[in-house]
């Protein structure tokens, strides 16, 4: 080892530059991370592959510059040098050099980091006169030499550099080394990566624009990082995270505050941030820091209902009095992402500087972004993604870069990309190297069980599934007997084993894990694994040997304790795929076609048809006896399962009022509800620190308010005190003459709690892990694995309990509490972006209806609503017919308000409005007009569209009196019945029709359908299955709740809580 000096020049974080001298240390060995290394180089970890055509040597500059391009999937054999890493880490900051390490960690890209500074041949030192820029290209030229020897010149290798005197200069020197420029590398080695060369053009198109920046001061300047650390310990500010009203997103944003760095303020309350100069350039979503403004200089927030509004939650009282105002000094973090934004039209693009544009973000929060380009004109009217660079004290706005373009603003297809990219829900086909990890199973080379290690069950249990009509991804199946002597009952739930196909740090757990959950959206979904897993292999079909994780149960037959339980692998044959219809069918005893059971003889099958039905009665008897037990814990009964109704054929019932949910539902939920509770008893006992719950936290009783109140005005007495009163209370508040009332009051119910979360047991006191909904001490998610992620962290843990009852050591040491508290940090995140994707998909899909028809002539767009909520100028209402909701106005900017005559038909007036606990009125020359909770009104839906954001439904109130609509013909589906289902599969065919008219018209349909490829993974319809589906995607936070549109697919994401919360 040779030791040597090293001088580097860096930054402090006060901007001065810093020469540092530090020993440095040379080795002849230092690995190459090269799969081709024939010098027995120590490559622990991931290597590079060989079936690339060169290696890669980006030089700093590159790597500094344009680290997005060479992060681009697909660009491949790339080589990151020590000295373009340090050079990230000293120039960029914190978050590019985090990007960084995360890239060369990941092994879903193919490329490492290359020591080579260490390295005694690869090293130069620095020359005395030798420009910092000039000795970086010598050390990452050297490092390529090097490197293209050390593999004994079997694979060319590139240096990229933008620096075009190094290009002169290097290029003739060694043969098998080339020396190119980013753009023509791109151009010629990846010509099929246009992604990647349209981030280039883009970025450098930034970064010469950035020279000509102005020099006047638009904001403060920010203060030093140490000057903000001491100022939060003193007390002195205050540490937070930025949220911007969306409705006012110009002037109003509050800072939340933040746990423990706020010990030495006793502020309980947001911070306020009012007008942009006090925001000081903080986006929305950064981690800020605030200054308190002196008590006369703080304001109020804004009360009334605005446009648009309506859908906040928990109706706080009036209080327009002011709150401790603040302005923002500086920003710990930026926490920018990917943004859509919208450019503007041509006329307001030529007027001035027109390479640098104003573009408009979808999300209302956040300001309008500069971008330059020279694609303005035909950018105009589509959506882009872009990324914010910078935003100085000088620039009214931030700078930033496009990234892609997603297509023209208003067709389904590029609005869908948008929410998926304003959720930062970024998903690409699954790899062909992922895919190469999945086991063969082709009719040549059948999979095949292997009972090894297993509890056989084939032969010694009649399992079962009851699932959707038409579900393809079975995940869960029971299976209940007697034992001999009749003393004890036997209760057994099977879950597909995925963890067996998906093992631990594979590239599909991998990719399994960022997306953490199958997303659903209106008209399609995207699986979290892949289809040959979720659809065949780990679907528990019927008929066929499948691997599964089974929890079986020893009961007593009469009180139903348990006596025993047993947690281990099992290798099943599932002997009958129920749907739910078909299990209730047969336990009513009605007469019922059993699809397994029609080749046989009629005395076979009838002894095989009571075999069934005996299994699936004791099923039942169980179930209900479990339900029992956790009604007394008070178990909350919130939305029931509705479903039934979206397919029911009845013409006397409305798309959303349910009739009676099948029993049968219940009794498969219990089922799955006791399974995961015994599972979180066994993993939380066996590692009391480390083990992956899912809690639920009791509401804040301030919350219950307007459930309250609500209540109230309709005669009913709503108890809050604990779940068990809740229950009770809100089983009692039922309306005889209007069902929905009563939906409404549970609908509040859940809007005023949180959400149901994923933690780490060694995180919270175990007096916490309490799950309020259900009424249990301790709960997780272990029976959907093939479509959360959350459930196969749990069958790991339960594999490796498993192991410790059995003395052997688990195959691989467990997460650490901290690490495991950082993944359910990260499946709760990605949870919520799912159920916002959803609740934004299912508004999509509401407006593109309503938006080809007329308001004023066509009847669809005139329904009846419901009140249920009063606010100052308005109410909230719930529309059955197309399950949405949304504000209703009584007073317009004008000032006129709404009156009704004499048949309740309503006009705008002069007035004024007055509101109480359970009415609103309005006042004007020709009378008073009463507008009363849970009472029924007409209203008109129309859209009103936005450029640059997503279109909104309006509602205006047409009459104070029930809509009573036109007869319908008998065998006609009418408006009345007219659900979610009919109004998505309308619009897809409409927009099927459009795409396939532009293909005709586009003889070159290659495009198109390479990008429904691309981003059409798993196409379902199903809406049924969906839906099912999406009841256990958990409590719905409470802004998805109470949405202006959360429609059918918001009421039923809150049946969660009584299915598999
Ligand atoms: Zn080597």
């Amino acid at each position: 080892m040779i030791k040597t000096e090293k001088i580097v020049h860096l930054k402090s974080s006060r901007g001065r530059k810093v020469r540092v001298v530090r020993e440095h240390y040379l080795r002849q060995h230092v690995p190459c991370y090269s799969s081709l290394c024939q010098a027995r180089c120590n490559n622990d970890g991931q290597v590079l592959s060989g079936d690339v055509t060169h290696y890669v040597f980006p030089d700093v500059g590159v790597v500094v510059d344009y680290q997005e391009v060479l992060e681009v999937a697909g660009l491949r054999g790339v080589v990151f040098t020590q000295t373009a890493c340090h050079a990230v880490q000293h120039g960029k900051g914190r978050r590019q050099y985090n990007r960084l390490r995360g890239l060369l960690k990941d092994p879903r890209h193919d490329c490492v980091l290359f020591a080579n500074e260490f390295q005694e041949y690869a090293y130069c030192s620095r020359e005395k006169g030798e420009s910092q820029d000039k000795w970086h290209n010598r050390c990452v030229y050297s490092a390529a030499v090097w490197y293209h020897d050390h593999l004994a010149g079997v694979k060319p290798v590139v240096m990229i550099t933008e620096d075009v005197s190094a290009v002169a200069e290097y290029s003739s020197l060694h043969s098998g080394i080339y020396i190119v420029s980013m753009q023509e590398y791109l151009q010629n080695f990846w010509p099929e990566l246009q992604a990647a060369q349209d981030l280039y053009c883009s970025i450098s198109q930034t970064l010469q624009e950035k020279e000509s920046e102005g020099t006047e001061r638009e904001y403060t300047e920010h203060l030093p990082s140490e000057v903000l650390e001491a100022g939060i310990k003193s007390g002195r500010y205050i540490q937070g995270t930025l949220n911007v009203n969306k409705h006012r997103a110009q002037n109003e944003a509050f800072v939340r505050l933040e746990g423990s760095s706020n010990k030495n303020t006793d502020l309980n309350s947001d911070v306020l941030v009012s007008g942009g100069k006090s925001r000081n350039r903080a986006v929305h979503g950064d981690t800020v820091v605030v200054e308190l403004l002196p008590r006369s200089e703080w304001s109020g927030r804004a009360m009334a209902l605005s446009e648009g509004q309506g859908e906040d939650k928990p109706p706080e009282s009036i209080q327009s009095q002011p709150m401790p105002t603040g302005r923002v000094v500086g920003i710990l973090q930026r926490n920018w992402r990917d943004y859509v934004v919208t450019f503007p039209p041509k006329e307001e693009t030529q007027s001035r500087n027109s390479r640098r544009i104003l573009a408009t973000p979808w999300d209302q929060r956040i300001p309008k972004i500069r971008i330059s380009t020279q694609q303005a004109d035909a950018l105009q009217d589509h959506r882009v993604v872009v990324r914010m660079d910078s935003w100085e004290s000088t620039s009214l706005y931030p700078n930033g870069h496009s990234v892609r373009v997603l297509g023209r603003a208003g067709e389904l297809e590029t609005e869908i990309q948008t929410i998926l990219i304003e959720n930062s829900i970024h998903i690409l086909p699954f790899s062909e190297a992922q895919l190469r990890e999945m086991p063969a199973n082709s009719p040549e080379n059948p999979w095949r069980a292997d009972a090894a290690a297993r509890r056989d069950l084939r032969e010694s249990h009649l399992v079962f599934s009851i699932d959707p009509r038409g579900c393809e991804d079975v995940d869960d199946t029971l299976s209940v007997r007697s034992l001999p002597g009749g003393e004890r009952l036997e209760l057994g739930v099977h879950i597909a084993d995925v963890t067996h196909f998906v093992p631990e740090g594979s590239l599909t757990d991998l990719e399994a894990r960022t997306r953490a959950t199958t997303y659903y959206l209106a008209d399609r979904r995207y699986d979290m694994l892949p289809a040959v897993l979720s659809a065949d292999l780990c679907s528990l079909l019927g008929g066929v040997d499948r691997y599964a994780m089974s929890v079986i149960w020893e009961l007593d037959t009469r009180t139903l304790a348990v006596h025993k339980v047993w947690y281990g692998r099992t290798l099943i044959r599932s002997s009958y795929q129920l749907h739910y219809e078909l299990a209730q069918a047969l336990l009513n005893g009605e007469p019922a076609q059993v699809l397994e059971l029609t080749r046989l003889e009629p005395d076979q099958r009838d002894a095989k048809l009571a075999q069934l039905t005996e299994a699936l009665e004791m099923l039942t008897h169980v179930a209900r006896h479990l339900r029992a037990q956790r009604d007394q814990g008070g178990a909350l009964e919130l939305e029931g399962v509705e479903v039934r109704a979206q397919l029911d054929e009845d013409k006397n019932i409305t798309a959303l009022v349910p009739r009676e949910p099948l029993e049968v539902h219940e009794t498969v939920a219990e089922c799955m509800i006791y399974a995961n509770h015994w599972v979180a008893r066994k993993i939380q006992e066996s590692f009391p620190q480390q083990a992956l719950l899912r809690y639920h936290p009791p509401p804040r009783q301030e919350y219950f308010n307007q459930l309250v109140d609500s209540a109230t005005a309709r005669g009913f007495t709503i108890n809050t005190r604990s779940n068990k009163d809740l229950a009770k209370s809100l089983d009692q508040a039922v309306d005889p003459k209007d069902p929905l009332v009563n939906r409404l009051l549970r609908v509040m119910a859940t809007q005023a709690m949180s959400n149901a979360l994923y933690v780490s047991t060694g995180s919270i006191p175990q007096d916490q892990y309490y799950h309020y909904g259900l009424a249990l001490d301790r709960y997780t998610h272990f029976t959907s694995p093939i479509r959360r992620y959350a459930d196969v962290v749990v069958h790991r843990l339960l594999t490796a309990a498993i192991s410790l009852d059995q003395d052997s050591d688990p195959s691989k040491p467990l997460a650490s509490n901290k690490e495991l508290e950082v993944m359910a940090q990260h499946i709760n995140k990605k949870n919520q972006a799912a159920q916002r994707t959803q609740k934004l998909s299912t508004e999509l899909f509401q407006c593109l209806y309503f938006k080809d028809k007329d308001p004023l002539t066509d009847p669809c767009c005139v329904a009846d609503a419901i009140m249920y909520s009063i606010r100052a100028n308005g109410f909230l209402v719930f529309i059955p017919q197309y399950g949405l909701k949304g504000a209703v106005y009584v007073k317009n900017r004008e000032g006129q308000v709404v009156s009704a005559g004499q048949d309740g038909t309503c006009e705008w007036q002069s007035g004024s409005v007055h509101r109480y606990p359970d009415h609103i009125s309005t006042v004007c020359s020709a009378g008073t007009t009463t507008f009363s909770l849970f009472h029924h009104i007409t209203v008109r839906i129309s859209v009103q569209p936005s450029r640059c954001h997503s279109d909104s439904l309006h509602l205006e109130v047409l009459s104070n009196t029930p809509h009573q609509s036109p007869p319908e013909p008998a065998d006609l589906p009418g408006p009345q019945h007219r659900g979610s289902t009919q109004l998505v599969q309308e619009v897809v065919r409409l927009a099927e029709e459009a795409t396939q008219q532009a293909q005709e018209k586009a003889a070159q349909g290659n495009r198109l359908s390479r990008e429904e490829r691309a981003f059409r993974q798993t196409k379902g319809p199903n809406l049924y299955s969906l839906l099912e589906e999406v009841r256990e995607l958990a409590l719905m936070d409470m802004q998805a709740c109470g949405t202006g549109g959360g429609g059918l697919l918001g009421l039923i994401g809150q049946a969660g809580c009584t299915t598999s919360a």
